[in-house]
Protein backbone atom coordinates (compact mmCIF):
# COMPACT_ATOMS: atom_id res chain seq x y z
CA UNK A 1 0.00 0.00 0.00
CA UNK A 2 0.99 3.41 -0.68
CA UNK A 3 0.68 6.73 0.38
CA UNK A 4 -1.08 7.30 -2.85
CA UNK A 5 -3.97 6.11 -2.37
CA UNK A 6 -5.20 8.93 0.29
CA UNK A 7 -5.45 10.95 -2.23
CA UNK A 8 -3.76 13.76 -0.10
CA UNK A 9 -3.52 17.45 -1.15
CA UNK A 10 -0.21 17.82 -3.44
CA UNK A 11 1.38 19.74 -0.73
CA UNK A 12 0.91 17.32 2.51
CA UNK A 13 1.91 14.65 -0.29
CA UNK A 14 4.83 16.32 -0.92
CA UNK A 15 5.73 16.70 2.56
CA UNK A 16 5.48 13.03 3.42
CA UNK A 17 7.19 12.18 0.48
CA UNK A 18 10.05 14.70 1.84
CA UNK A 19 10.03 12.69 5.07
CA UNK A 20 11.09 9.87 3.39
CA UNK A 21 7.91 7.95 3.71
CA UNK A 22 7.53 5.18 2.02
CA UNK A 23 4.01 3.19 2.55
CA UNK A 24 1.77 3.82 5.73
CA UNK A 25 2.17 1.93 9.10
CA UNK A 26 -0.29 -0.30 10.19
CA UNK A 27 -2.19 2.81 12.35
CA UNK A 28 -1.82 4.89 9.43
CA UNK A 29 -3.34 2.58 6.51
CA UNK A 30 -6.04 1.57 9.53
CA UNK A 31 -7.17 5.18 10.60
CA UNK A 32 -6.37 7.52 7.66
CA UNK A 33 -9.37 6.79 5.37
CA UNK A 34 -11.74 6.71 8.15
CA UNK A 35 -10.69 10.08 9.47
CA UNK A 36 -10.57 11.33 6.19
CA UNK A 37 -13.78 10.63 5.70
CA UNK A 38 -15.38 12.47 8.91
CA UNK A 39 -15.78 9.13 10.95
CA UNK A 40 -14.94 9.77 15.62
CA UNK A 41 -12.28 7.42 15.63
CA UNK A 42 -10.91 5.35 18.95
CA UNK A 43 -7.17 4.66 18.05
CA UNK A 44 -5.08 2.08 20.05
CA UNK A 45 -2.01 2.66 19.27
CA UNK A 46 1.67 3.67 21.33
CA UNK A 47 3.99 6.01 20.41
CA UNK A 48 6.14 5.08 17.47
CA UNK A 49 3.63 3.01 15.50
CA UNK A 50 3.06 6.70 12.94
CA UNK A 51 -0.27 7.80 14.87
CA UNK A 52 0.90 11.16 15.04
CA UNK A 53 0.68 11.17 11.14
CA UNK A 54 -2.72 9.09 11.32
CA UNK A 55 -4.15 11.95 12.69
CA UNK A 56 -2.04 15.16 11.02
CA UNK A 57 -2.02 13.96 7.69
CA UNK A 58 -5.84 14.38 7.99
CA UNK A 59 -6.27 17.02 9.94
CA UNK A 60 -4.06 19.13 7.16
CA UNK A 61 -6.17 17.53 4.10
CA UNK A 62 -9.62 18.89 5.89
CA UNK A 63 -8.32 22.42 6.32
CA UNK A 64 -7.06 22.86 3.46
CA UNK A 65 -10.41 23.48 2.44
CA UNK A 66 -12.37 25.92 4.15
CA UNK A 67 -11.91 29.30 6.01
CA UNK A 68 -7.79 30.08 7.26
CA UNK A 69 -7.31 32.03 10.48
CA UNK A 70 -9.71 30.55 12.86
CA UNK A 71 -8.80 27.59 15.12
CA UNK A 72 -10.24 24.12 13.03
CA UNK A 73 -8.85 22.05 15.21
CA UNK A 74 -7.50 21.00 18.64
CA UNK A 75 -4.97 18.22 19.56
CA UNK A 76 -4.48 17.89 24.06
CA UNK A 77 -1.74 16.39 24.79
CA UNK A 78 -0.67 15.22 28.63
CA UNK A 79 3.04 16.19 28.36
CA UNK A 80 4.94 19.41 26.96
CA UNK A 81 7.45 17.48 25.39
CA UNK A 82 4.41 15.79 23.30
CA UNK A 83 2.71 19.06 22.60
CA UNK A 84 6.15 20.49 21.43
CA UNK A 85 6.63 17.48 19.70
CA UNK A 86 3.56 17.37 17.28
CA UNK A 87 3.69 20.83 17.06
CA UNK A 88 6.84 20.62 15.17
CA UNK A 89 5.37 17.55 13.49
CA UNK A 90 2.66 19.76 12.10
CA UNK A 91 5.35 22.54 11.26
CA UNK A 92 6.99 19.73 9.02
CA UNK A 93 4.16 18.42 7.42
CA UNK A 94 2.37 21.36 6.93
CA UNK A 95 5.32 23.89 5.74
CA UNK A 96 3.71 24.19 2.10
CA UNK A 97 0.11 24.40 2.60
CA UNK A 98 -0.01 27.40 4.90
CA UNK A 99 -1.83 26.50 7.77
CA UNK A 100 0.29 27.13 10.86
CA UNK A 101 -0.34 25.48 14.52
CA UNK A 102 0.35 27.09 18.27
CA UNK A 103 1.38 25.50 20.79
CA UNK A 104 -0.13 25.65 24.38
CA UNK A 105 1.54 24.91 27.63
CA UNK A 106 2.61 25.54 30.53
CA UNK A 107 5.53 27.37 32.67
CA UNK A 108 6.34 29.60 30.05
CA UNK A 109 4.32 32.85 29.45
CA UNK A 110 0.87 33.69 28.09
CA UNK A 111 0.53 36.26 25.68
CA UNK A 112 2.95 34.53 23.39
CA UNK A 113 0.91 31.33 23.09
CA UNK A 114 -2.20 33.97 22.74
CA UNK A 115 -0.65 36.09 19.79
CA UNK A 116 0.23 33.24 17.66
CA UNK A 117 -3.77 31.85 18.27
CA UNK A 118 -5.51 35.45 17.77
CA UNK A 119 -2.73 35.63 14.64
CA UNK A 120 -4.15 32.93 12.68
CA UNK A 121 -2.90 29.51 13.68
CA UNK A 122 -6.03 26.61 12.60
CA UNK A 123 -4.46 24.07 14.67
CA UNK A 124 -3.71 24.34 18.59
CA UNK A 125 -1.71 21.72 20.35
CA UNK A 126 -2.43 22.36 24.35
CA UNK A 127 -1.75 20.72 27.64
CA UNK A 128 -4.90 20.94 29.43
CA UNK A 129 -4.10 22.84 32.32
CA UNK A 130 -3.12 26.15 30.50
CA UNK A 131 -5.55 25.64 27.78
CA UNK A 132 -7.74 26.17 30.57
CA UNK A 133 -6.59 29.07 31.60
CA UNK A 134 -6.65 30.74 28.65
CA UNK A 135 -9.53 29.16 27.61
CA UNK A 136 -11.73 30.43 31.51
CA UNK A 137 -10.12 33.90 30.32
CA UNK A 138 -11.40 34.17 27.14
CA UNK A 139 -8.36 34.41 25.68
CA UNK A 140 -9.22 32.86 22.81
CA UNK A 141 -12.47 31.02 21.92
CA UNK A 142 -12.67 27.40 19.89
CA UNK A 143 -16.45 28.28 18.46
CA UNK A 144 -15.25 27.28 15.22
CA UNK A 145 -13.47 23.87 15.91
CA UNK A 146 -14.13 21.37 13.88
CA UNK A 147 -11.77 18.33 14.63
CA UNK A 148 -10.94 17.53 18.40
CA UNK A 149 -7.81 14.37 19.04
CA UNK A 150 -6.86 13.80 22.63
CA UNK A 151 -3.60 11.66 22.37
CA UNK A 152 -2.31 9.42 24.57
CA UNK A 153 -5.51 9.37 26.51
CA UNK A 154 -4.48 7.05 29.13
CA UNK A 155 -1.25 8.95 30.23
CA UNK A 156 -4.37 11.84 30.47
CA UNK A 157 -5.81 9.86 32.87
CA UNK A 158 -2.85 8.47 34.92
CA UNK A 159 -1.82 12.46 35.39
CA UNK A 160 -5.49 13.07 36.87
CA UNK A 161 -6.46 15.21 33.69
CA UNK A 162 -9.96 13.67 33.12
CA UNK A 163 -11.67 16.25 34.88
CA UNK A 164 -9.95 18.73 32.53
CA UNK A 165 -10.72 17.29 29.41
CA UNK A 166 -14.50 17.14 30.41
CA UNK A 167 -14.52 20.80 31.44
CA UNK A 168 -12.40 21.41 27.62
CA UNK A 169 -15.19 20.19 26.04
CA UNK A 170 -17.62 22.54 27.37
CA UNK A 171 -16.08 25.09 24.81
CA UNK A 172 -16.20 22.88 21.99
CA UNK A 173 -18.76 22.83 19.60
CA UNK A 174 -20.59 19.73 19.85
CA UNK A 175 -21.01 19.10 15.90
CA UNK A 176 -17.41 18.03 15.70
CA UNK A 177 -15.00 14.89 14.39
CA UNK A 178 -13.08 13.36 17.51
CA UNK A 179 -10.47 11.53 17.88
CA UNK A 180 -9.07 9.52 20.88
CA UNK A 181 -5.60 7.78 20.56
CA UNK A 182 -4.54 5.80 23.41
CA UNK A 183 -1.39 2.68 24.16
CA UNK A 184 -4.00 1.44 26.43
CA UNK A 185 -8.00 0.95 27.41
CA UNK A 186 -8.54 1.47 31.24
CA UNK A 187 -12.09 1.31 32.17
CA UNK A 188 -12.07 5.36 32.60
CA UNK A 189 -11.02 5.79 28.95
CA UNK A 190 -13.38 3.20 27.65
CA UNK A 191 -16.03 5.48 29.20
CA UNK A 192 -14.61 8.76 28.49
CA UNK A 193 -14.59 7.56 24.65
CA UNK A 194 -18.32 5.91 24.77
CA UNK A 195 -19.81 9.31 25.98
CA UNK A 196 -17.81 12.14 23.35
CA UNK A 197 -17.20 10.16 20.72
CA UNK A 198 -20.31 9.19 17.96
CA UNK A 199 -20.25 5.79 16.12
CA UNK A 200 -16.75 5.75 16.24
CA UNK A 201 -14.67 3.43 14.00
CA UNK A 202 -12.01 1.36 16.54
CA UNK A 203 -8.81 0.34 14.95
CA UNK A 204 -6.35 -1.26 16.84
CA UNK A 205 -2.78 -2.10 16.63
CA UNK A 206 -1.18 -4.81 18.40
CA UNK A 207 -2.11 -3.92 21.52
CA UNK A 208 0.82 -3.30 23.81
CA UNK A 209 2.90 -5.10 21.92
CA UNK A 210 6.49 -3.80 21.36
CA UNK A 211 7.75 -2.89 18.28
CA UNK A 212 9.24 -6.41 16.25
CA UNK A 213 12.38 -5.12 15.58
CA UNK A 214 13.30 -4.64 19.06
CA UNK A 215 15.65 -6.74 20.77
CA UNK A 216 15.42 -7.27 24.58
CA UNK A 217 18.17 -8.40 27.18
CA UNK A 218 18.26 -8.66 30.82
CA UNK A 219 21.00 -8.39 32.75
CA UNK A 220 21.03 -9.90 36.52
CA UNK A 221 22.23 -6.94 38.30
CA UNK A 222 21.97 -5.23 42.04
CA UNK A 223 21.95 -1.42 43.03
CA UNK A 224 25.32 -1.54 43.39
CA UNK A 225 26.71 -2.93 40.44
CA UNK A 226 24.45 -1.00 37.96
CA UNK A 227 26.45 2.26 36.94
CA UNK A 228 29.78 -0.33 36.32
CA UNK A 229 27.38 -2.70 34.22
CA UNK A 230 26.27 0.27 32.07
CA UNK A 231 29.58 1.94 31.50
CA UNK A 232 30.68 -0.83 30.82
CA UNK A 233 27.76 -1.87 28.53
CA UNK A 234 28.28 2.26 26.83
CA UNK A 235 31.97 1.13 26.49
CA UNK A 236 31.39 -2.16 24.61
CA UNK A 237 28.02 -1.34 22.56
CA UNK A 238 27.88 0.62 18.96
CA UNK A 239 25.58 3.55 20.56
CA UNK A 240 23.75 5.71 18.34
CA UNK A 241 22.26 7.35 21.36
CA UNK A 242 20.64 5.72 24.34
CA UNK A 243 17.72 6.41 26.69
CA UNK A 244 18.48 5.64 30.14
CA UNK A 245 15.40 5.27 32.46
CA UNK A 246 15.41 5.52 35.82
CA UNK A 247 12.91 5.29 38.67
CA UNK A 248 12.86 8.91 40.00
CA UNK A 249 14.19 12.17 39.83
CA UNK A 250 17.04 12.42 41.61
CA UNK A 251 18.67 9.63 40.03
CA UNK A 252 18.52 10.88 36.71
CA UNK A 253 19.96 13.68 37.86
CA UNK A 254 23.24 12.05 39.30
CA UNK A 255 22.92 9.41 36.96
CA UNK A 256 23.45 11.60 34.20
CA UNK A 257 26.75 13.90 36.40
CA UNK A 258 27.87 10.55 36.82
CA UNK A 259 28.37 9.32 33.59
CA UNK A 260 29.21 13.31 32.60
CA UNK A 261 32.23 13.06 34.31
CA UNK A 262 33.19 9.16 32.74
CA UNK A 263 33.58 11.82 30.01
CA UNK A 264 30.26 11.13 27.96
CA UNK A 265 28.03 13.30 26.18
CA UNK A 266 24.83 12.99 28.23
CA UNK A 267 22.28 14.98 29.48
CA UNK A 268 18.98 14.32 31.89
CA UNK A 269 15.52 15.03 31.44
CA UNK A 270 13.22 15.09 35.12
CA UNK A 271 10.19 17.24 36.48
CA UNK A 272 12.62 19.41 38.48
CA UNK A 273 13.79 21.26 35.13
CA UNK A 274 12.40 24.43 34.11
CA UNK A 275 10.88 24.46 30.88
CA UNK A 276 13.67 26.15 29.26
CA UNK A 277 16.26 23.28 30.82
CA UNK A 278 13.85 21.02 29.54
CA UNK A 279 13.76 22.30 26.10
CA UNK A 280 17.37 22.55 25.61
CA UNK A 281 18.01 19.00 26.83
CA UNK A 282 15.49 17.72 24.70
CA UNK A 283 16.81 19.81 21.80
CA UNK A 284 20.26 18.24 22.76
CA UNK A 285 19.45 15.04 22.16
CA UNK A 286 17.47 15.58 19.03
CA UNK A 287 20.20 17.00 17.47
CA UNK A 288 22.80 14.45 18.40
CA UNK A 289 24.42 17.05 20.95
CA UNK A 290 24.28 15.13 23.37
CA UNK A 291 24.34 10.82 23.08
CA UNK A 292 22.81 9.58 25.90
CA UNK A 293 19.72 11.22 27.97
CA UNK A 294 18.81 9.66 31.25
CA UNK A 295 15.08 10.43 31.95
CA UNK A 296 12.16 9.41 34.36
CA UNK A 297 9.18 7.84 32.65
CA UNK A 298 6.92 11.17 33.12
CA UNK A 299 9.30 13.13 31.47
CA UNK A 300 10.44 10.89 28.46
CA UNK A 301 6.76 10.10 27.40
CA UNK A 302 6.20 10.56 23.67
CA UNK A 303 9.78 11.41 23.22
CA UNK A 304 10.20 11.39 19.52
CA UNK A 305 13.81 10.46 18.39
CA UNK A 306 14.16 8.11 15.51
CA UNK A 307 17.35 7.32 15.72
CA UNK A 308 17.36 5.91 19.38
CA UNK A 309 19.52 2.55 19.13
CA UNK A 310 19.63 1.41 22.79
CA UNK A 311 17.11 1.89 25.50
CA UNK A 312 18.42 0.95 28.72
CA UNK A 313 16.22 0.54 32.41
CA UNK A 314 18.17 1.58 34.49
CA UNK A 315 15.92 0.56 37.06
CA UNK A 316 12.68 -1.98 36.08
CA UNK A 317 9.74 0.07 34.96
CA UNK A 318 6.51 0.12 37.73
CA UNK A 319 4.08 -2.29 35.03
CA UNK A 320 4.41 -4.12 31.36
CA UNK A 321 3.18 -1.18 30.10
CA UNK A 322 5.73 0.95 31.27
CA UNK A 323 8.25 -1.42 29.95
CA UNK A 324 6.47 -1.03 26.59
CA UNK A 325 6.41 2.56 26.46
CA UNK A 326 10.24 2.72 27.41
CA UNK A 327 11.22 0.29 25.01
CA UNK A 328 9.26 2.18 22.04
CA UNK A 329 11.56 5.06 21.84
CA UNK A 330 13.77 2.61 20.11
CA UNK A 331 13.25 0.34 17.12
CA UNK A 332 10.57 2.93 15.91
CA UNK A 333 9.39 2.79 12.12
CA UNK A 334 10.92 -0.04 11.07
CA UNK A 335 14.95 0.69 12.39
CA UNK A 336 15.82 -2.06 14.58
CA UNK A 337 16.88 -0.95 18.74
CA UNK A 338 18.39 -3.01 21.53
CA UNK A 339 16.64 -2.63 25.13
CA UNK A 340 18.55 -3.66 28.08
CA UNK A 341 17.24 -4.26 31.44
CA UNK A 342 18.57 -3.91 34.38
CA UNK A 343 17.11 -6.45 36.97
CA UNK A 344 17.60 -7.22 40.72
CA UNK A 345 16.28 -9.93 42.75
CA UNK A 346 13.01 -8.88 43.84
CA UNK A 347 12.17 -7.57 39.89
CA UNK A 348 11.44 -11.04 38.74
CA UNK A 349 7.56 -11.07 38.75
CA UNK A 350 7.87 -7.90 36.74
CA UNK A 351 10.37 -9.81 34.56
CA UNK A 352 7.13 -12.73 34.63
CA UNK A 353 4.60 -9.83 33.39
CA UNK A 354 7.23 -8.18 30.78
CA UNK A 355 8.13 -11.43 28.97
CA UNK A 356 3.80 -12.79 29.34
CA UNK A 357 3.64 -9.06 27.40
CA UNK A 358 6.31 -10.01 25.14
CA UNK A 359 4.98 -13.08 24.29
CA UNK A 360 8.80 -14.28 24.76
CA UNK A 361 11.78 -14.72 26.95
CA UNK A 362 14.19 -11.84 27.41
CA UNK A 363 17.87 -13.12 26.54
CA UNK A 364 20.21 -13.66 29.08
CA UNK A 365 23.89 -13.19 28.36
CA UNK A 366 25.53 -16.67 30.14
CA UNK A 367 28.73 -14.65 31.40
CA UNK A 368 32.20 -16.97 31.69
CA UNK A 369 34.56 -14.43 33.23
CA UNK A 370 33.79 -12.60 36.61
CA UNK A 371 36.62 -9.85 37.12
CA UNK A 372 36.44 -7.47 39.86
CA UNK A 373 36.33 -4.20 38.76
CA UNK A 374 38.94 -2.10 40.20
CA UNK A 375 38.46 1.50 40.95
CA UNK A 376 40.72 3.29 38.36
CA UNK A 377 39.16 1.65 36.16
CA UNK A 378 35.43 2.17 36.52
CA UNK A 379 36.46 5.37 38.47
CA UNK A 380 33.78 4.25 40.95
CA UNK A 381 34.83 2.93 44.50
CA UNK A 382 34.89 -0.24 44.11
CA UNK A 383 33.72 -0.36 47.84
CA UNK A 384 30.43 1.69 46.72
CA UNK A 385 29.42 -0.18 43.77
CA UNK A 386 30.22 -4.04 44.06
CA UNK A 387 29.25 -6.53 45.87
CA UNK A 388 32.43 -8.89 45.25
CA UNK A 389 31.80 -12.53 44.39
CA UNK A 390 34.28 -14.53 46.98
CA UNK A 391 34.92 -17.30 44.37
CA UNK A 392 36.55 -15.14 42.06
CA UNK A 393 39.95 -14.47 41.85
CA UNK A 394 41.27 -10.48 41.57
CA UNK A 395 42.51 -10.27 38.19
CA UNK A 396 43.95 -6.54 36.77
CA UNK A 397 42.91 -5.40 33.28
CA UNK A 398 41.55 -8.74 32.44
CA UNK A 399 40.51 -9.61 28.87
CA UNK A 400 37.05 -8.96 27.45
CA UNK A 401 35.41 -12.31 28.29
CA UNK A 402 33.11 -13.80 25.80
CA UNK A 403 29.82 -13.78 26.13
CA UNK A 404 27.21 -16.46 25.13
CA UNK A 405 23.34 -15.44 24.81
CA UNK A 406 20.92 -17.95 26.07
CA UNK A 407 18.04 -18.80 24.11
CA UNK A 408 14.47 -18.95 25.59
CA UNK A 409 14.55 -19.77 29.15
CA UNK A 410 18.15 -21.15 28.96
CA UNK A 411 19.82 -19.77 31.71
CA UNK A 412 17.13 -19.87 33.91
CA UNK A 413 17.73 -20.15 37.54
CA UNK A 414 21.24 -18.46 37.27
CA UNK A 415 21.33 -15.81 39.48
CA UNK A 416 23.82 -13.04 39.71
CA UNK A 417 23.95 -10.11 41.56
CA UNK A 418 27.44 -8.53 40.05
CA UNK A 419 28.44 -6.71 37.32
CA UNK A 420 30.53 -9.02 35.31
CA UNK A 421 33.32 -8.56 32.50
CA UNK A 422 32.01 -9.19 29.15
CA UNK A 423 32.53 -8.32 25.85
CA UNK A 424 28.92 -6.68 24.63
CA UNK A 425 30.23 -7.14 21.25
CA UNK A 426 29.95 -10.81 21.26
CA UNK A 427 26.09 -10.30 22.36
CA UNK A 428 24.06 -12.06 19.63
CA UNK A 429 20.66 -10.60 19.41
CA UNK A 430 17.52 -11.30 17.08
CA UNK A 431 16.28 -8.34 15.29
CA UNK A 432 13.86 -7.91 12.81
CA UNK A 433 13.84 -11.89 12.11
CA UNK A 434 17.44 -12.25 11.42
CA UNK A 435 20.39 -12.22 13.69
CA UNK A 436 22.31 -9.16 14.34
CA UNK A 437 25.40 -8.18 16.82
CA UNK A 438 25.20 -5.24 18.84
CA UNK A 439 28.20 -3.64 17.04
CA UNK A 440 26.62 -4.64 13.34
P1 LIG B 1 4.87 8.45 16.25
O1 LIG B 1 4.33 7.11 16.64
O2 LIG B 1 3.82 9.29 15.63
O3 LIG B 1 5.56 9.12 17.39
O4 LIG B 1 5.94 8.22 15.08
C1 LIG B 1 7.15 7.57 15.28
C2 LIG B 1 8.17 7.87 14.18
O5 LIG B 1 7.80 7.22 12.97
C3 LIG B 1 8.32 9.34 13.83
O6 LIG B 1 9.72 9.62 13.78
C4 LIG B 1 7.71 9.49 12.48
O7 LIG B 1 8.33 10.52 11.72
C5 LIG B 1 7.96 8.13 11.87
N1 LIG B 1 6.96 7.74 10.86
C6 LIG B 1 5.64 8.01 10.89
N2 LIG B 1 5.03 7.47 9.81
C7 LIG B 1 5.98 6.85 9.09
C8 LIG B 1 5.97 6.11 7.86
N3 LIG B 1 4.85 5.89 7.18
N4 LIG B 1 7.14 5.62 7.41
C9 LIG B 1 8.28 5.83 8.12
N5 LIG B 1 8.37 6.52 9.28
C10 LIG B 1 7.22 7.02 9.76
Amino acid sequence: MSFTSFHFHEKIAAAVTSCGYTSPTPIQYKAIPPVLEGRDLLGLAQTGTGKTAAFVLPILQRLMTGPRKKVRALIVAPTRELAEQTHEYIGKMAEQTGLSSAVVYGGVGKQGQIGKIRGGAEIVVACPGRLLDHLDAGAFNLSKLEMLVLDEADHMFDKGFLPAIRRILKYVPKQRQTLIFSATMPNEIRHLAENILQSPVTVQIDHDLPAPTISHVLFQVEQPGKTALLKRIIEQTEMVSALIFTRTKHKAKTLALQLEKFGYSVTSLQGNLSQQKRQQALDGFKSGKYKILVATDIAARGIDVSRISHVVNYDMPDTAETYTHRTGRTGRACRTGEAFTFAGREDSRMISLIERNLGKKMQRPTLTDIPQESKSSAGIPAEMEYERPRQVQKKRNPAPARARTAGAGGDRGRRRSVPFDFDVRNLSTVAGGRRKSVAE
